[in-house]
C-alpha cells in the first residue's frame, strides 16, 4: 500500500494532487469475458482485434460503370466482354480492348485496372457487340475509382486496440471483419447507496424537513453509462450500526462501493466509526468546489474500493466525474482515456477563488470561425441539479485564477453524449 494516499488527512489536497495520489492505487483491470458482437457496445476491449482478411477483400469498384485495362488516352473504344456485379464476379482474364460492365464494390476482373463511371461514357453496338466509348479521355486517370484490396486494413493488421470502449461504428468495424464476438472486461460491480435521515426515495411522501433522494439516481445514470452494473442499497439513515452492516455486505461483493452524504468535517464519524478495524480509510479536503470534502479507502480484507461523495447534488456528481470516473475506467481497462478538455473563449466574466480549482456549469458553443464559446448556465449552488441539466460542460478554473474576464480563454470538460 502506497502510503502517500493515506498522509494527506488534513490537508487541503490540490484536484491534481488527489488525482495523482488516486493514480498510484489503481486496480488491474478486471478479468475479461467473450460476448457476443450485439452485447458488447459500451464494453472495454481486452485483447487486440486483428484482421482475419484483406479489407476490402477483393480490389473493386468504386463507383458504377465499366472497368477497363487502360492503356493510355489511344484507345477511345472498347469491347463489352462481360459484367462483374456485386456478389457474383466476371471470371477470366479481360485482354487488352476490352471492358467489363462493372457495379459499386464488384471485384475487378484480372487485367483490368481502371474504372469510369457511367455518366463519362457513350455506350453502343445494341445488336449484340456492345461497345463504349471515352468521350473525354483528358478527364481519365489510370487507376481511377479503385479500390484496392486490404486498403482499408490489410490481412493480420491491428484493427482495434486493447483498451478501447466500443462505440457504434467499432461494432460495425467488428462485423466487418467476421467478429462474431469479442473479449471484453467485466463490468465492475458497484454498491451504491445514499445517507442521511432526511433523504427520502421518491415516490415517498416528503417529510417537512426532508429532502428526495437525487444522487442514487443520477449516481446510477453515471455509472451505468460507463458500464457498471449497480447494486442499490437504498438509504441508509446516519446511524453508526447500520452503515456499518451496509458497508460488511456492500464489501463483501462489490469492486467498489459508493457512497453520498456524510462526509463533510463533524459529519463522518459513521463511516470512520462503520470502517474501524475492517479497512482504510482517509478523509480528504480538495480544493475545489463544489465537491470539497471526499472520504476514500479501502475496504475489508480484498481491499475494496470506497469513495464517499459529498451530500450536495451537484458536488456528488462532479466529484465522480473528477475521481470515480478514471477509476472506474481504468478497473475496466480503459487505457487511452483522458478527461475531455478543450479550449473557449469566456464570454462572461467568471468568478472563482486563488487556491481552489471552481467547476462551473456551462453552456459551450461554436461560432462561425470554429471557435468555441462558454457561459455559465447561472445560479451555480451546489445544491441545484437545475444548472447541471442546463450544462453541456464543466467549466474548469484552474487554482492560479482568482477571476476570468469576458474574453479571456477557459478550459471546458464538455460532457460525453
Ligand atoms: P451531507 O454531506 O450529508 O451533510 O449532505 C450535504 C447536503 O446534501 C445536505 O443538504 C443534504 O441534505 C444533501 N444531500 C445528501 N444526500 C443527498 C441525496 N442523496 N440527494 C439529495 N440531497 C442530498
Ligand atoms: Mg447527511
Amino acid at each position: 500500500m502506497d502510503a502517500s494516499c493515506f498522509d494527506h488527512d488534513e490537508r487541503l489536497l490540490g484536484v491534481d494532487e488527489a488525482a495523482a495520489a488516486l493514480r498510484k492505487l489503481f486496480p488491474s483491470p478486471m478479468a475479461s469475458e467473450r460476448l457476443p458482437l450485439a452485447s458488447l457496445l459500451g464494453r472495454v476491449l481486452a485483447t487486440d482485434i486483428r484482421s482475419p482478411i484483406d479489407v476490402p477483400q477483393n480490389t473493386n469498384a468504386a463507383l458504377d460503370g465499366v472497368a477497363l485495362a487502360w492503356s493510355g488516352p489511344e484507345r477511345l473504344r472498347f469491347d463489352i466482354v462481360g459484367e462483374s456485379l456485386a456478389g457474383r464476379r466476371h471470371d477470366g482474364l479481360v485482354a487488352d480492348g476490352h471492358a467489363v460492365r462493372i457495379t459499386t464494390g464488384a471485384p475487378l476482373p484480372a487485367g483490368t485496372d481502371t474504372v469510369i463511371m457511367q455518366e463519362q461514357l457513350e455506350f453502343g453496338g445494341d445488336d449484340g457487340s456492345p461497345w463504349v466509348a471515352i468521350p473525354r479521355p483528358q478527364a481519365v486517370r489510370r487507376g481511377q475509382n479503385v479500390r484496392q484490396a486490404g486498403e482499408d486494413i490489410a490481412q493480420g493488421a491491428t484493427a482495434i486496440q486493447a483498451g478501447t470502449r466500443l462505440k457504434s461504428q467499432h461494432l460495425g468495424l467488428l462485423a466487418s471483419l467476421g467478429h462474431a464476438d469479442a473479449d471484453v472486461h467485466r463490468r465492475p460491480k458497484v454498491a451504491l447507496f445514499s445517507t442521511g435521515n432526511e433523504v427520502t426515495a421518491p415516490g415517498q411522501p416528503l417529510h417537512r424537513d426532508g429532502i428526495y433522494d437525487a444522487n442514487r439516481f443520477s449516481l446510477l445514470g453515471l455509472l451505468a453509462t460507463l458500464g457498471c452494473e449497480v447494486q442499490d442499497l437504498g438509504i441508509l439513515a446516519d446511524e453508526p450500526g447500520s452503515v456499518e452492516q451496509a458497508l460488511a455486505l456492500a464489501a463483501g461483493e462489490a469492486d467498489m462501493v459508493l457512497t453520498s452524504g456524510g462526509v463533510s468535517v463533524g459529519q463522518a464519524d459513521w463511516v470512520r466509526h462503520a470502517l474501524r478495524g475492517s479497512g482504510r480509510l482517509c478523509f480528504w479536503r480538495i480544493a475545489m468546489r463544489p465537491g470539497k470534502p471526499l472520504a476514500f479507502g479501502l475496504l475489508g480484507e480484498r481491499a475494496v474500493p470506497f469513495f464517499g461523495l459529498p451530500g450536495n447534488p451537484v458536488a456528488a456528481m462532479v466529484a465522480f466525474l473528477q475521481f470515480v470516473q478514471p477509476w472506474l475506467r481504468a478497473l475496466q481497462g480503459e487505457t487511452n482515456w483522458r478527461q475531455p478538455r478543450l479550449k473557449a473563449i469566456a464570454d462572461e466574466a467568471f468568478s472563482s477563488r486563488e487556491g481552489r480549482t471552481d467547476y462551473l456549469r456551462g453552456i459551450y458553443v461554436g461560432d462561425d470561425r470554429g471557435r468555441l464559446h462558454v457561459r455559465s448556465t447561472g445560479q451555480q449552488g451546489s445544491g441545484m441539479l437545475t444548472s447541471m441539466v442546463a450544462a453541456n460542460c464543466l467549466i474548469e478554473i484552474d487554482p492560479s485564477r482568482s477571476a476570468v474576464a469576458p474574453g479571456e480563454t477557459v478550459t471546458i470538460q464538455p460532457f460525453e453524449s
